[in-house]
């Protein structure tokens, strides 16, 4: 088996979850083993639905509520990702994925739902031919520096500021 590396997609741009989802399409067309975990999201997202339709080749699970990229977590988003954390760490160990997606891990980390050092505990963990992929503003330097890859999508324009607010299939 080849071995497998770390990647980060960080940044305030947009396109780091679903440069993510695209890799895992991929993937899962390449017959890998894919899971992916979504930190500080519980709410109905499309690629959910999209995955569905992918009968088993992606296993998705979330570890969240409401989204609050832009708010403090609370009692409950902390207790979700804890019990979240655990159960990619048992994914992880397992070794039966072959790319693992944290989704907003960097989230995680910035939030202090779980801390640096359990996440580069993780990625030691892994065995070696497991593809980890963390996505999320605001990545740790510990984590930049730990991976094999980084990628930081810059905001140079974003309608946001238009005004314009998240739109199924396009932003959830
Ligand atoms: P995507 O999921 O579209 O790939 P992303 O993972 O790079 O985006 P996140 O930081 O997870 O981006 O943000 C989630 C979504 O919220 C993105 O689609 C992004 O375009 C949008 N967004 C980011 N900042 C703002 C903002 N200030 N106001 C409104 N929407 C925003
Ligand atoms: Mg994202």
């Amino acid at each position: 088996m080849q071995k497998g590396f770390v990647q980060v997609y960080t940044g305030n741009g947009k396109g780091k979850t679903t440069a993510a989802l695209g890799l895992a399409l991929r993937a899962a067309g390449a017959g890998m083993r894919v899971f992916i975990a979504q930190f500080a999201k519980g709410m109905d997202y499309s690629e959910l639905h999209a995955i569905r339709m992918l009968s088993g080749r992606i296993t998705l699970r979330q570890y969240g509520a409401a989204c609050f990229i832009d708010r403090e977590p609370s009692e409950t988003d902390i207790q979700l990702a804890t019990h979240g954390f655990q159960d990619v760490q048992q994914a992880v160990r397992d070794g039966q994925y072959d790319l693992i997606i944290l989704d907003e891990a960097n989230i995680g980390t910035y939030y202090k739902l779980f801390s640096v050092e359990e996440l580069l505990e993780l990625i030691d963990a892994r065995p070696a031919h497991v593809e980890l992929v963390l996505t999320g503003r605001y990545a740790d330097p510990r984590i930049i520096d730990r991976a094999d890859l980084v990628t930081e999508m810059r905001e140079i324009k974003h309608y946001y500021r238009q005004g314009v607010t998240a739109r199924p299939g396009i932003e959830n």
